[in-house]
């Protein structure tokens, strides 16, 4: 398996934002989103996507510069990014313990996130970072390509776990730009045990075939990010628990892509039509 060596082009930049929409077609208060954004510093991923192409559209410096982050620079004086992340840690705990001085003591008391977070595993998608919130706010479910398995066990305890005894209010599923499983999914390359994992993207890309090969490389692989939010939309509406929260107590459910090139979530329209909901409901809706 050598993931890292097939091709994929970022994403230039990303598209129009929609508005969010619940199942029950609710116009959601957006006020987690609200936050500023932090521009992260652009590396290869040596999982994702090919570092040639990446290199070349991104213009990686490759020499240092301003713009290379503590880590980087630590590398060239021959420490290595564990140690110094170590070390970094002490730092963060103290600055973030004066800056916020409740927070640790609160947080060795419980938690309470307001949101459940669903997304890729991807190093560049560090989600309590790019929603620039804090530890306690965010809790998260990562794996390869954001895939969401109905039958899957730790997705499934995770959203659960949330909804019932966290009691979220928001639920966001969210793909990304570069996805290096969406290529992968794009191609036809023998994986390993990635190839189970990655069959609901290729099922998707069957049933999308004739759009996405009239598609560019670059934005045929978009579409089926998105097309792969809309999926783990709908397996996360098909789940009992999430259906009974939305009803009961307005939990709020979205899709988001992120653009790993510009730091930037955008929203998908994910609202459903009454027609929908109700067979959903029909279908799904479960009783205690
Ligand atoms: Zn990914």
């Amino acid at each position: 398996m050598n993931v890292a060596r097939l091709a994929v082009r970022p994403s230039a930049v990303a598209r129009t934002a929609g508005s969010a929409h619940s199942i029950a077609g609710r116009q959601p208060s957006n006020s987690f989103l609200s936050s500023r954004f932090l521009r992260l510093p652009q590396r290869p991923s040596l999982f994702s996507t090919s570092l040639p192409t990446y290199c070349a559209n991104h213009k990686t410096p490759s020499t240092p510069s301003a713009n290379a982050s503590p880590n980087q620079q630590t590398d060239k004086a021959g420490s290595d990014h564990y140690s110094s992340a170590l070390r970094q840690n002490k730092e963060w705990a103290a600055q973030t313990a004066r800056e916020h001085p409740d927070l640790f003591p609160t947080l060795a008391n419980g938690q309470q996130p307001q949101i459940l977070w669903l997304g890729c595993s991807d190093s560049r998608c560090p989600e309590t970072t790019l929603l620039g919130l804090q530890p306690g706010d965010v809790f998260v479910h990562r794996n390869i390509a954001n895939i969401l398995h109905p039958g899957d066990l730790s997705s499934g305890a995770v959203i659960e776990y949330a909804v019932q005894y966290l009691r979220v209010n928001h639920i966001v599923v969210c793909g990304h730009t570069s996805c290096g499983g969406v290529a992968a999914a794009m191609g036809n390359k023998q994986l390993g045990i990635l190839d189970p994992w990655l069959l609901p993207l290729r099922q998707i890309r069957e049933r999308n075939l004739a759009e996405l090969q009239g598609l560019s490389d670059e934005d045929a692989a978009l579409k089926l990010v998105e097309l792969n939010v809309r999926e783990g939309l709908s397996v996360v509406k098909q789940k009992g628990a999430v259906l009974s929260a939305i009803q009961e107590r307005g939990l709020q459910v979205h899709g988001l892509i992120y653009d790993i090139g510009s730091g930037v979530l955008r929203e998908l329209d994910t609202e459903d039509s009454e027609e929908v909901i109700k067979s959903r409901l029909t279908a799904f809706a479960v009783q205690a």
